[in-house]
């Protein structure tokens, strides 16, 4: 048989596959789609096998020295070849490294351990004889002496995990691998434990870090993320393992093992899904969804219905014509803890063959889950933003709910959107794609008006209950009568009381974190700022700390102001936390809570307060817009929305329609139950068409206005956008670099796009990097595609590292 080679994808931010030799014993077997280890520049890597050839490359015919694939991993191919072809599709289109864009695709990998071992050299063994036989020897060489005799003794390589039980361990065996006298490799290990160690922040110490590694690992652990597997902290807080295991001593962490199979959830028993009759637009929408998957072709359709309409009951009875045609479906959520309300519906209605897949999972759990999917096991998957490369064959359909949610995009390599994914692939596997919203996105309501989506409509609530009635507060006003500034306005307050007199319960949205969003210097005007970036500081006074939402950063707030050394330090802005104390010291006797990241940081805090709000144990609930979404309260009364005109204020062109969307959202949490509710809207500028069209809850008139601007403006959805991002540590470098990168756009211009910049970035700088920014625009998107790869070519040319660049096409926002 002549010799074969293989196409691999190895993650790592380059644009190209490598190319491995197949080796005679796993010659034969199916490749594509199938996970590889691989050795890559002195180390094993998984990659994915994407193509086949019995043609040598150049390069191996020059050089005759390629490599070959180590192992093939699993028994059947990880990505089945319809999910190949869209990850083809995600590195062209969003210009993602390709070993990259397809490890976002895979499980993850545990069945793996990533490790070196070490052997003894010819020189070694030469340089132990020298040493051996010198009469003196200083204390250096008689360690490097004790460790080259044993491995003068051992027959094998050993591994670094035996290595490091040696006196002198690896510290001493990497200077000799330095030195020529042991060699070593990266190897892969199967790993045997079938648990993962989880790492949290002890809840019991108060104090502040005391070191900038401390500082991270605290912000993953109870701002970001929660609790979780210890190679994730690594990786995200970017620190080492020795920092961690210090701190776990020192008693500021805990840590347990998690086991392979997690208990039963306790969310999930005794809930029985409510037996609702659909309504006869619910049954309008079903009937031509029930079309569109009979005819067993590509379509895309947008379920457009006012909060409260019952959409899910149309995407569980859509979900059942896919599955009773022998098809498999995906539910997409825009944020972790919405997958638990969506799975907990899915699977009381489908039980077993539902799975769940979202990041927040530990790696043992997801994987496991990702392949009950593969496997055909589960044939409906509900899950976030990555579930839509969930391994499903055989796909019929894809809902996306809340398809205007930023969080469908992906901030990092590979920059795609969820949604638009989702489109793709309903296309590539001739599904359903459905998407479902209150409030569609300008691009998905502009698809569907020209005619591109099937537009569904639900206009009415169910059972005729009236949308909740939305009174716009207007602080001027407000402070011309009360002469006071208070954290919550009179207006709201007194709706508030009157709940609570009632004994209805009350959401309280406000959309910052922390207690106050600021530290000014009254005599200077100068904000605290962060060191790395350039973003004031945000007061949290439960941890007495100024913080970098951004990068972690956290100070001690300053008596005097860090620039001009006055005394005069005011603090700015209410966030959520003072809102929580300004309320409790308002209602002693009420039930209060808040929601955000400061205060629930695992699924089950999270799930501890919502049930606990369900249930009615809490008569007030505080939140960021973590409330604002899906939920389904049924004896809430009163919305407020504190400051709900924040996003105005930010320079980017979603800003209005972002402020509209969350307005509408947070209203749709109103009145959903037997009683009617009411929204309290508190803002400088009422008379802004975001506000006053969300007031009165009309879309039409939103996306009308709306879409005016974007016309005029050249904005998406009537242009193609694309934000290019120089950055380095070094301003010279990001200086230059974007010279060079505006010399290479100029000539683009005359092609019909439109180049913006260099500018320097919103966010000027972040995480001690400096940023300079390009805006592209242009009708067609093939010219923008053209400029953009083109981009990539000439900054290879021109020596500009990949990693300075950040390409990011259909961007959620420019700021
Ligand atoms: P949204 O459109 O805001 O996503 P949901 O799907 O959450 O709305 O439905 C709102 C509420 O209405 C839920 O409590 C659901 O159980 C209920 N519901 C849905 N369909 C019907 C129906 N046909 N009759 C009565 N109640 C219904
Ligand atoms: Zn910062």
């Amino acid at each position: 048989m002549s010799p074969r080679y293989c196409e691999v994808a190895v993650p790592v931010p380059l644009r190209s596959t490598f190319t491995y030799a197949v080796p005679a014993s796993i010659n034969g077997e199916e490749l594509i789609g199938r996970r590889v280890v691989v050795p890559f520049r002195n180390r094993a890597m998984v990659g994915v096998g994407l193509a086949v050839t019995d043609r040598a490359p150049e390069i191996a015919r020059a050089k005759s020295s390629i490599k070959e694939i180590a192992e093939v991993m699993d028994p059947l191919p990880a990505l089945p070849p319809k999910l190949v072809e869209l990850g083809h599709w995600i590195s062209r289109y969003y210009l993602a490294p390709i070993g990259e864009t397809f490890r976002a695709m895979l499980p993850p990998e545990i069945e793996v351990r990533h490790d070196r071992e070490y052997w003894l050299t010819e020189a070694g063994r030469k340089y132990l004889g020298e040493i051996s036989a010198a009469e003196t020897a200083a204390a250096t060489e008689m360690a490097e002496r004790e460790l080259l005799e044993r491995f003068a003794t051992a027959d094998d390589a050993v591994a670094s995990t035996t290595v490091r039980r040696w006196a002198g361990g690896e510290a001493v065996a990497d200077k000799l691998v330095h030195r020529g006298y042991l060699g070593a490799r990266a190897v892969l290990r199967k790993r045997k434990t079938r648990t993962q160690k989880i790492i949290a922040w002890n809840p019991a110490v108060a104090k502040p870090p005391e070191n900038p590694v401390e500082g991270r690992i605290r912000e993953v652990l109870t701002a970001t993320r929660g609790p979780i597997p210890l190679h994730l902290l690594l990786e995200k807080a970017n620190v080492t393992r020795t920092g961690v295991l210090r701190l776990e001593k020192k008693g500021r962490l805990l840590s347990w093992e998690e086991p392979l199979t997690t208990e039963e959830d306790a969310w999930d028993t005794d809930f029985t899904p409510p037996a609702n009759v659909l309504n006869l637009e619910q049954k309008q929408a079903l009937e031509e969804i029930w079309g569109w998957l009979v005819a067993g072709k590509y379509a895309a359709g947008l379920l457009h219905g006012v909060t409260g309409s019952g959409k899910t009951e149309v995407y569980l009875g859509a979900i059942q014509v896919a599955l009773s045609r022998g098809k498999t479906a995906i539910v997409l959520v825009p944020e972790i803890a919405l997958t638990l309300w969506a799975g907990r519906l899915v699977r009381a209605r489908f039980g077993e063959g539902v799975a769940i897949l979202h990041s927040g999972l530990p790696d043992i759990e997801r994987a496991r889950e990702w392949w009950r999917a593969r496997r055909g096991e589960a044939r409906v998957v509900v899950g976030t933003r990555s579930a839509v490369f969930a391994p499903l064959e055989n796909l019929g359909l894809i809902i996306v709910d809340e398809e205007q949610e930023g969080s469908y995009k992906q901030e990092e390599v590979p920059r795609y959107h969820g949604r638009d994914t989702a489109v793709y692939r309903a296309r590539l596997e001739g599904a359903v794609a459905l998407l479902g919203s209150a409030t569609p996105s300008l691009e998905t309501y502009h698809n569907a008006r020209a005619g591109k989506y099937h537009l569904l409509e639900l206009t009415a609530r169910v059972e005729q209950r009236p949308l909740a009635e939305v009174r716009v507060v207007d602080l001027r006003e407000e402070f011309r009568r009360e002469h006071r500034a208070t954290p919550v306005s009179e207006s709201l307050r007194a709706e508030i009381a009157f709940r609570l007199e009632e004994g209805t319960q009350a959401m309280v949205l406000i959309n910052r974190r922390g207690y106050s969003w600021s530290l000014l210097c009254r005599s200077c005007g100068a904000l605290v700022q962060c060191q790395n970036c350039s973003i004031a500081l945000t007061y949290h006074k439960s941890r007495l700390r100024l913080e970098c939402h951004y990068c972690g950063y956290s100070i001690r707030p300053p008596k005097e102001c860090p620039k001009c050394r006055a005394e005069y330090m005011y603090f700015v802005g209410d966030g959520a936390e003072r809102v929580e104390e300004y309320l409790r010291e308002q209602f002693p006797k009420a039930r209060i809570a808040r929601l955000d990241r400061d205060t629930v940081r695992t699924k089950r805090e999270y799930q501890q307060v919502l049930g606990a709000f369900a249930k009615g144990e809490i008569d007030v609930l505080v939140g960021t817009q973590m409330v604002a979404k899906g939920h389904d309260f049924q004896r809430v009364t009163l919305v407020g929305v504190v400051a709900a005109d924040l996003a105005l204020g930010c320079p980017d062109f979603r800003a209005a329609e972002r402020t509209f969307q969350l307005l509408t959202q947070v209203a749709g949490r109103a009145g959903r139950g037997e009683l009617s509710g009411e929204v309290l809207v508190e803002t400088y500028y009422p008379e802004h068409y975001a506000i006053q069209h969300a007031a009165r809850q009309d879309y039409i008139s939103f996306y009308e206005r709306e879409a005016q601007f974007r016309r005029l403006l050249y904005y998406p959805p009537f242009t193609a956008l694309a934000s290019v991002l120089v950055r380095d540590r070094k301003i010279e470098n990001a200086i230059r670099w974007s010279r060079a990168l505006e010399g290479y756009f100029a000539p683009y211009e005359r092609r019909g796009v439109k180049v913006l910049g260099p500018a320097a970035a919103p966010l000027a700088r972040l995480r001690r990097e400096f940023r300079f920014q390009f805006v592209l625009k242009s009708p067609q998107r093939a010219a923008l595609s053209q400029a953009l790869s083109g981009c990539l070519d000439f900054c290879a040319s021109k020596e500009i590292p990949e990693t300075a660049v950040i390409v990011d096409v259909d961007p959620a926002s420019l700021a």
